[in-house]
């Protein structure tokens, strides 16, 4: 359960990595119930075997676990499957979502031995509430306060014991209180090309679509290296194949679904080339300043910044200076664009 963003615009971006409203249902009917199904991210995998055989061995409630890592890679699927092979109950919450001390408080003494309580977005959690986890992680206990002025008094509830399973996009968000109280802490990374074609195989199974070798290629490559936007383009392109063709997604139909769709080879959309395409023609390479950019192309100064930028920058396209943006050489050869200065195509 990720961020859920209701603007109609990000509403609409197919290869954003934040859940859309509608995807939820596919989601989970696509969502790995088992360490063996849970493709790629090897490493945490074989820590997390140890650490679910280790509590399971001793009998007691695994330690709290902080997942962090970009949207849609997989986190609240991860905490979900160690709850399934640890066998124990799920209870799902996020940080935004706990807005007084007494929700908090309530859904920790509803809690159970074991029991394990997911917080999505822990870094949103208000500091007054953060403070009312830290005794409840350590010691598994809760301070009520009772009455007011000088004849307050304290109480102290011993709670079960249950594990806490944060998920943030950076650890670095989270105070180092909160962060330190985490035993185990796990970095979900891009993933790699194979396993983003292997989810999709194993969507295609268990959609029963039939899907040629080359189009899972064509889809895994402009997933951005993210399971749920190869599982939402395989969602699009499936619709388009079962509309224009026969059910079955060929390499053919699979292109001209992203035509249709304004994808290019690398994943990017109409305006992400929007962006490069200002930065490079209209500012002649950079650097620009962000609220120009922002202002010369229509979008929010954060929704470039955090929607944009990091897919840009991780390509190598766009690099950020200390007096703004900048488009590389790779960029322009991206929209095949000469480099001012050069003669040629680069
Ligand atoms: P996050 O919580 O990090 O935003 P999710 O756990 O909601 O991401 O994952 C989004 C979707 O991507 C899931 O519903 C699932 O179908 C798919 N997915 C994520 N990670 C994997 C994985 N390792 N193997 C297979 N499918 C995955």
């Amino acid at each position: 359960m990720a961020t859920k963003i209701n603007i109609d615009e990000t509403e609409e971006r197919l290869i954003s990595p934040i859940e859309h409203q509608g995807d939820e249902a596919f989601d989970s009917s696509l969502r790995p119930k088992t360490l063996k199904e849970y493709v790629g991210q090897e490493k945490i995998k074989a820590n997390l075997e140890i650490t679910i055989a280790a509590a399971k061995k001793r009998g007691e409630p695994i330690e709290h676990i902080l997942l962090y890592g970009a949207p849609g890679l997989g986190k609240t699927t991860l905490a979900h499957v160690i709850a399934n092979e640890i066998g124990a109950n799920i209870k799902v919450t996020s940080g935004p979502a706990i807005e007084k001390a007494g929700d908090l408080a309530a859904i920790l003494t509803n809690l159970e031995e074991g029991d394990i309580l997911f917080i999505d977005e822990i870094h949103r959690l208000r500091k007054t509430i953060e403070e009312i986890l830290y005794p409840a992680m350590e010691d598994f206990s809760l301070d009520i306060i009772m009455g007011k002025g000088p004849s307050a008094r304290t109480l102290r509830l011993d709670l079960p014991r249950f594990t806490i399973i944060g998920a943030t996009t950076l650890a670095s968000l989270l105070s180092a209180p909160l962060r330190d109280r985490f035993g185990i802490t796990h970095h979900l990374g891009f993933y790699e090309i194979v396993d983003i074609e292997k989810i999709i195989m194993r969507s295609a199974r268990i959609l029963k679509v039939e899907i040629e070798a080359e189009a899972k290629t064509a889809i895994a490559a402009r997933s951005r290296r993210t399971p749920r936007i190869a599982n939402r383009l395989f969602k699009r392109v499936r619709d388009y194949c079962e509309v224009k063709g026969d059910g079955k997604i060929t390499l053919k139909s699979c292109l001209e679904a992203f035509k249709m769709l304004e994808i290019d080879e690398l994943g990017l959309d109409l305006i992400d080339r929007r962006i490069l395409e200002t930065i490079a023609v209209k500012f002649k390479g950079g650097p620009v300043g962000l609220n120009t950019l922002a202002a010369a192309t229509g979008e929010e100064m954060d929704t470039i910044e955090n929607m944009y930028e990091p897919y840009l920058m991780r390509l190598g396209f766009l690099d950020r200076s200390p007096r703004g943006r900048v488009i590389t050489h790779l960029g322009y050869e991206h929209l095949g664009l000469k480099m001012p200065g050069t003669d040629k195509l680069i």
